[in-house]
């Protein structure tokens, strides 16, 4: 029987009463594994509530014990890992060692978290004016919510809610709809390690369940990843509704090769940022920009043979490089960017399309898809693709390959492969992108850092997780205080602080 999938409220697993619902497929079979509930207006409305009843005990609750259940929350991924990791693959079609590794970012996320007293300490000033001190304090924001892609659903939910929780918020996750058993999974363990009931709520849903997240006036902060088109939607509808909104977008992410660079580690690098997890991610390298045409040669010559050689196979494989991609409708929409590159007159060095595993004939494969000679008003060059195809742009200078990136409508990150100091500062120091790499392909910064885009890949004012989620989670409280002492000399006409 295949798999029903509900909602996790008030501390328990719940069915949907809905009566909608959406497949959830397993990618490398190409099958349909289970069902999971659209949630209704109204039961979206009704996990407001149990998160709303739940903020005063928990919000109260000192930061040192809720950083508590994080270090148990912590233990409990440990221990449960392959489970997870299982759960993962099995709903998304990425490979197991690539899954762990997506888990493994999110816990670093509670590890963070497990610093929370010391992370929502305050400033304090004595004597800003004679016997007036100054101190600032950060509390939490309320019902805060976070709706999250595909394409990490362990991880991406895991910049989210460990520490909206241990800022002390209460907090409803509606993950997406396509791989929803993780998820559920880290809220069943994140009770086990003593959250109380209602403070972590997760609602399947589509749509319907997001409107009406957006539009309800007891949700405080909603944290959102995903493609830029619904990222646009949701902040804007969310701020028009008051609340403080981080949306973050898609990406195109271009990784530029200098002609000193080293070519071998380049290519590597090339390999891993372009063509892991089949290309289904924000950090993913979809554009190398090779500077000369003597790197571009170089560069295609070494690594056309690498991409004719991935091991595409079923995510348990153990030596697999790249599994299937998440559905039938993404592998059209991935084909159809490689035909439109082929039909714009971009050069097809390698073909992956139709390449599938021996055996996993239905399952949503597609082989790496190499091109070089692209061009900046290419349909592949201006859209995120979210699949295993790597465009090479060929450019005379650095300054061409600085210009380049930063007239792209995304801003998620990008890298510079080089010998030279001068070049990697420069382009640090220029480059219109929120995260950047010195020879470094995938530049995502760690827990205790903040991870977000410029331009079109992020709306709203906050990155995710590190010193950027504290901030984003909480609000800020200034409190000037004097003593009576201070005023017994009566009425003052003068500011306090003038004294
Ligand atoms: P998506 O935008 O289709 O879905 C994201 C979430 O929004 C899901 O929970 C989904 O249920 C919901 N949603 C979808 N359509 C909606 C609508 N019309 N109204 C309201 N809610 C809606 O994204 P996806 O396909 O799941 O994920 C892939 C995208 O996410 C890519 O564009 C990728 O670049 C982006 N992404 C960005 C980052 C980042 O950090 N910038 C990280 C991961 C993924």
């Amino acid at each position: 029987m295949s798999q029903q999938i509900g909602h996790f409220i008030n501390g328990q697993k719940v069915t949907g009463n809905s009566g909608r619902s959406a497949r959830i497929h397993n990618p490398a079979l190409g099958q349909v594994s289970g069902e999971v509930a659209l949630a209704s207006a109204d039961e979206v409305r009704d996990a407001i509530a149990v998160a709303e009843a739940a903020l005063p005990g928990w919000a109260a609750t000192p930061p040192l014990r809720r950083a508590r259940v994080m270090f148990k929350f912590k233990e409990l991924i440990e221990q449960n890992m392959d489970e997870l990791a299982a759960m993962v693959s099995a709903e998304h079609g990425k490979v197991i060692s690539d899954a762990v590794g997506s888990i493994t970012r999110g816990l670093e996320v509670v590890e963070f978290a497990c610093g929370i007293p010391h992370l929502l300490k305050g400033e304090h000033s004595e004597n800003v004016g004679t016997g007036v001190d100054s101190h600032s304090a950060r509390q939490p924001v309320g019902v805060c919510v976070g709706i999250t892609p595909f394409n990490f659903p362990a991880m991406v939910p895991m910049w989210m809610f460990p520490i909206a929780i241990a800022c002390g918020n209460t907090f409803i996750l509606k993950p997406s709809e396509k791989d929803p058993s993780c998820p559920l999974r880290l809220a069943e363990l994140l009770k086990e390690a003593g959250l109380p009931d209602g403070v972590l709520n997760v609602v399947n849903g589509d749509k319907e369940a997001v409107d009406t997240l957006l539009e309800d006036e007891r949700v405080k902060a909603i944290s959102f990843v995903g493609s830029t088109p619904i990222a646009e939607y949701v902040y804007k509808t969310g701020t028009a509704n008051g609340k403080r909104v981080q949306a973050l977008g898609g990406a195109k992410n271009h990784m530029v090769v200098m002609p000193d660079a080293d070519m071998d580690q380049a290519v590597d690098a090339l390999m891993g940022a372009a063509y892991g997890s089949a290309g289904e991610r924000c950090m993913a390298i979809s554009v190398a920009v090779a500077v000369g045409d003597e790197a571009a040669d170089t560069l295609i010559e070494k690594l056309a043979p690498k991409v004719e050689a991935l091991k595409i196979a079923h995510y348990e494989v153990a030596d697999a490089e790249m599994g299937a991609l998440i559905s039938a409708e993404h592998l059209a929409k991935v084909t159809g960017f490689v035909d439109a590159g082929v039909n714009e007159g971009a050069k097809l060095v390698v073909d992956g399309r139709g390449k599938k595993p021996e055996g996993l004939e239905n399952g949503y494969f597609i082989g790496g898809c190499l091109f070089d000679n692209v061009t900046s008003d290419m349909t592949i060059y201006k859209e995120e693709i979210f699949g295993p195809v790597l465009a090479v742009v060929r450019v005379n200078t650095f300054d061409e390959a600085v210009k380049l990136i930063n007239d792209h409508e995304y801003g998620n990150g990008t890298a510079i492969f080089t010998r030279d100091g001068d070049s990697a500062r420069e382009f640090s120091h220029k480059i219109q992108i929120g995260m950047v790499g010195v020879n470094v392909p995938i530049p995502v910064p760690m827990a205790f850092h903040s991870f977000g885009g410029w331009k079109r890949s992020l709306f709203g004012d906050h990155s995710m997780h590190g010193p950027e989620g504290i901030r984003f989670y909480t609000r800020l409280k200034t409190v000037t205080t004097r003593w009576p002492t201070g005023i017994r000399s009566g009425a003052e006409f003068m500011m306090p602080t003038m004294k």
